[in-house]
């Protein structure tokens, strides 16, 4: 099945949860590929919505007191982190201290060129930098075939309808990425911070906003938590009604990082890197994912199954069935990877 781009970015970013969320009340800006409604006093949150464009692409926001504003998320286009800006200008007087990417992701990143041509600051975890020059600048404009090649032999050599589905899936994942590293100016973040300097307190003037570190879907994951609003701002950490994007994760920690979630009590509200305003429901939903992909995992160690073998049989349970797996490499099978890894290594010889 061919799907193209703007199909990917549904399945892929946006997903059934879209159809089914309700409209945000009044809404300061709706630009369509995002909406920006003001949820509580000096906080103002991005919904992006991928059926749309792709401008945002991942969820942000605006946290602001008296004296500064901070921006949540760098966005997948320029167009993105404009609109933060503009939001943050609409919102509040005080200036733009920063702006916050939650991991190197390109949905999250790619657009803080808007951020640099302003001078805002870009904060992010101290490794951000490098793994985008390592995943992103070191492949642009290079030639992608000899990377696209091995996917797309594996579509057309798949031995039923539903592993060639999964390979044109990871396929146009790949496609997608190297499009857009294609025609990215990426603009590094500029505050780095390591584990040691986090959490960051930040007064904003009247309203506090907390940077944490919390490694789990990359290594450089920050979440922003504005604990007198009881809103927290996950990045990746948290998919809402999709499997997670497993790539770059340390799956055992993932798990420790939603169990962190899960006790943050049922007021709080989590604004995930793409989808609705959620809240504890969607933190069990993939904590039950992690679990259900973990036993596949064990089950399939037992019987002596590959991990490439252990990704095609895996069934998404009856109860996920309407959520994003897509692509399945990215989901699935990297989460299949990271929990052989780890298996096999505390296994006993
Ligand atoms: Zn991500």
């Amino acid at each position: 099945m061919q799907i193209d781009r703007r199909q990917f970015l549904l399945t892929a970013l946006g997903g059934p949860g879209l159809a089914s969320r309700k409209p945000a009340p009044a809404p300061l800006l709706d630009r369509g590929f995002a909406r920006v409604t003001k949820i509580a006093d000096g906080l103002s949150v991005t919904i992006a919505d991928p059926n749309k464009g792709p401008q945002c692409l991942s969820n942000g926001g605006v946290i602001f007191g008296r004296h500064a504003a901070l921006i949540v998320e760098g966005h997948f286009q320029p167009e993105g982190a404009a609109l933060e800006i503009e939001a943050a200008r609409l919102v509040s007087k005080a200036p733009i201290m920063a702006a916050v990417d939650t991991h190197y992701h390109l949905d999250h990143s790619f657009g803080n060129l808007s951020y640099a041509n302003q001078h805002i600051p870009i904060m992010a975890h101290v490794q951000a930098p490098a793994l985008m020059k390592a995943r992103y600048a070191d492949l642009k404009g290079i030639d992608k075939a000899p990377l696209l090649a091995p996917l797309e032999r594996k579509v057309a050599q798949a031995a039923n309808p539903d592993d060639r589905r999964h390979f044109q899936s990871d396929l146009d994942g790949a496609k997608w990425m190297f499009d857009a590293i294609d025609t990215v100016t990426l603009a590094y973040p500029t505050q780095l911070f390591a584990a040691k300097d986090l959490p960051k307190r930040i007064d904003l003037g009247g309203l506090t906003a907390i940077v944490e570190f919390h490694r789990g879907h990359t290594p450089t994951d920050l979440i922003v938590t504005v604990p007198e609003r009881d809103v927290v701002f996950t990045g990746d950490l948290l998919f809402h009604r999709a499997y997670p994007v497993s790539f770059d994760a340390d799956m055992n920690a993932w798990h420790g990082v939603l169990t962190l979630f899960a006790g943050y009590g049922r007021q709080m509200r989590f604004v995930p890197g793409h989808g609705p305003i959620c809240g504890l429901e969607t933190v069990r939903e993939q904590v039950d994912i992690l679990d259900d992909l973990r036993s596949h995992a064990e089950k399939m160690i037992r019987t002596g199954a590959s991990v490439d073998e252990a990704e095609r049989r895996y069934m998404v349970p009856k109860r996920f069935q309407d959520f994003d797996v897509s692509p399945w490499n990215w989901t699935v099978g990297a989460a299949l990877q990271g929990y052989y890894a780890a298996l096999i290594s505390v296994k006993p010889t």
